[in-house]
């Protein structure tokens, strides 16, 4: 067994606390990481206040790992003590089914399995997320890291990145097209990166209109003030694609008459209600509304080694452990630029 520790919620009402655990020794396949770097995704806050209504307690939240490998197991060939590994969202799943064996674990028949907050397939534990020193993995849920990428930045890309990298990706974004990404948020920002470096004309929708100049800066053609109709008339039915990664409820309506007919409007945000959509808005333009998930491992190491090429990270505020309950308080507020990540020697 490994000791552990890290911050835990340990209801949906009060604040994250120090909390030790142990976790298994690595069998065969897996590899031990003691965490460097664990960004805070707006998921650690549904899930930690239970919007969801799935929670379950003492949870450790985080899934943006990245960390130093410590421990081996027998017939690991992928890593080596010392070396540096990432991990995501997922960290297993069924391995036999057909989406498993297109390398789309996330879309596992199954189920695959969270980093935290779910049954641990191995051991049937609950899994404790990367709020903490160290995490157990199978090497096949482990990600290398290319050497030139700053390791705080690239935590981020693990989940903020790979859940807006894929969607570009599948929807074939690229020159000629122009994209709007709604929120500018720790999701929202990777998707204008990525966007921009794919080459489409970018348009940043947000509703904080101080966001402007760093939107602009982080690859944004145009800014568009999402609350102001004048602004949002101007670009009517004149989008290809568009993602919206906002964290909170909100209309649909004003973003689908942004589309062009037979465009996409794929949502990767899950505020804790559902949106209403016209269908009458559907049908006059042929419009679709999708939705999309992280995204599978083999995809995850194209987008890292894609970041590593194109020097590709997030920007970060890096805070220490203790810092965490503000952070989340600040992200709720729309403060934050624009991904906090803690730093676990804070830990020590
Ligand atoms: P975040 O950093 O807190 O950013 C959310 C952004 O949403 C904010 O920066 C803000 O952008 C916008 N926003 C917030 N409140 C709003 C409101 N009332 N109306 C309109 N816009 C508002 O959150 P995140 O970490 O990027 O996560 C975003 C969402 O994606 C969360 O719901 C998270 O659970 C979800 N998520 C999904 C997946 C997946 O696989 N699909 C993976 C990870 C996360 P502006 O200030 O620019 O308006
Ligand atoms: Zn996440």
């Amino acid at each position: 067994m490994l000791s552990s520790k890290g911050f835990a919620a340990h209801s949906a009402q009060t604040p994250l606390a120090p909390f030790t655990f142990s976790r298994r020794a690595p069998g065969p396949t897996e590899i031990a990481i003691e965490i460097l770097y664990c960004g805070v995704c707006h998921t650690d806050i549904h899930m930690a206040r239970n919007e969801w209504g799935q929670s379950m307690y003492p949870m450790v939240p985080g899934h943006e790992i990245v960390g130093r490998v410590a421990g081996v197991g027998s017939a690991v060939k992928k890593f080596k003590v010392g070396e540096i590994a990432a991990i995501g969202v997922i960290v297993d799943s069924c391995r036999k089914c057909e989406p498993c064996d297109r390398g789309e674990e996330h879309y596992c028949l199954e189920g695959p399995t969270l980093t935290y907050a779910a049954k641990d397939r191995v051991d049937g534990t609950t899994t404790m997320g990367g709020y903490s020193n160290n995490y157990v993995v199978d090497e096949r849920f482990a990600l290398t890291v290319p050497a030139n990428l700053d390791l705080a930045g690239v935590a981020p890309l693990l989940c903020a990145g790979i859940t807006t990298y894929s969607p570009l990706r599948h929807w074939k974004v690229g020159p000629g097209m122009k994209v709007g990404i709604i929120g500018l948020g720790g999701l929202g920002h990777m998707a204008l990166k990525f966007a921009h470096s794919f080459g489409a004309h970018t348009v940043q929708l947000t509703t904080s209109p101080k966001k402007k100049e760093d939107a602009l800066r982080l690859g944004a053609d145009e800014v568009v003030v999402s609350t102001d109709e004048e602004q949002m008339k101007k670009h009517a039915a004149s989008f290809d694609f568009i993602i919206d990664a906002v964290s909170a409820p909100h209309e649909m309506a004003p973003y689908l008459a942004l589309l062009k007919q037979d465009a996409t409007l794929t949502i990767v945000g899950l505020p804790e209600r559902p949106p209403s959509i016209d269908i009458f808005q559907l049908i006059s333009k042929r419009i679709a509304v999708a939705g999309s998930m992280i995204g599978g491992m083999p995809e995850t190491q194209a987008m890292l080694d894609y970041c590593g090429k194109n020097d590709i990270t997030a920007d970060v505020e890096v805070i220490p452990m203790e810092k965490i309950n503000e952070a989340f308080d600040r992200m709720l507020k729309q403060d934050v630029k624009y991904r906090f990540v803690v730093d676990m020697s804070s830990l020590k």
